[in-house]
């Protein structure tokens, strides 16, 4: 795969609703095409249309092991729902105990250094694992979960993986996956309904006010980091 992979890619798609735009992938890539399923709203969209046609696109998740127990619980309702694969990477052990052998379980809320550690570790090195044999990443991105995020196109090159990722949910509204998740009955997080919009690892989500940026509760004690460094390339 190359960066010049994008353009022909962006054409053959750019016009196809979801549902053809995951077949196309799957028909052209195969299990080289993977798609990351965090557990968020817009993941399970992904997830219904590749589970519900069976196709061959990968599934994985990262397991921090910092997770919240109603994520662990989607999580069981929808390997019980679709009854398919979902690849699990976990942080390496050896890394994990270091950090908190050296700096505590907590030491994220003390500088961004070791907020950063603790995503590169947690979060980040899993996720080099999982796409290590990928040459399309899929995922959940919406320009309207943050300002950050706006940057991102249906289809982009990512250097740091050198592979092309596509972000099928790009234009979507917030409103538009509440639909699709209400018209195909999709499981969801329950803490969704407690006001969290983007839910990641527990001890770093909050729930948000109304009319605050939907990633406004991660990391909320840093004044502009809301990015574990998945997304940056
Ligand atoms: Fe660690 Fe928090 Fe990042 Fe999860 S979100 S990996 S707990 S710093």
């Amino acid at each position: 795969m190359s960066n010049q992979d994008v353009s022909s890619l962006s054409s053959e798609i750019e016009s196809l609703d979801l549902t053809a735009v995951l077949h196309q992938i799957a028909e052209k890539y195969g299990d080289k095409a993977a798609f990351s399923l965090g557990f968020g709203r817009e993941g399970m969209v992904i997830a219904d249309q590749i589970f519900r046609h069976e196709l061959p696109i990968r599934v994985f998740t990262i397991d921090t092991g910092r997770l919240f127990q109603e994520t662990y619980e989607l999580y069981q309702r929808v390997l019980s729902r679709y009854r398919q694969k979902i690849e699990v990477y976990t942080p390496n052990h050896h890394d994990v105990e270091r950090i908190v052998s050296e700096k505590g379980p907590l030491s994220f809320y003390e500088s961004v250094e070791n907020r950063q550690e603790c995503c590169g570790v947690r979060k980040v090195r899993p996720l080099e694992r999982a796409l290590a044999d990928t040459e399309v990443w899929i995922t959940g991105l919406r320009k309207g979960q943050s300002d950050f995020r706006q940057q991102f196109d249906q289809v982009e090159w990512n250097d740091r993986h050198q592979l092309v990722k596509v972000n099928p949910l790009i234009n979507w509204t917030s409103e538009a996956v509440d639909a699709y998740i209400d018209a195909h009955r999709v499981p969801y997080n329950a803490l969704h309904l407690k006001g969290f919009k983007s839910i990641g690892c527990a001890p770093c989500t909050r729930a948000v006010e109304s009319g605050e940026d939907e990633r406004a509760g991660r990391w909320w004690w840093e004044a502009s980091h809301k990015e574990c460094g998945l997304h940056v390339s």
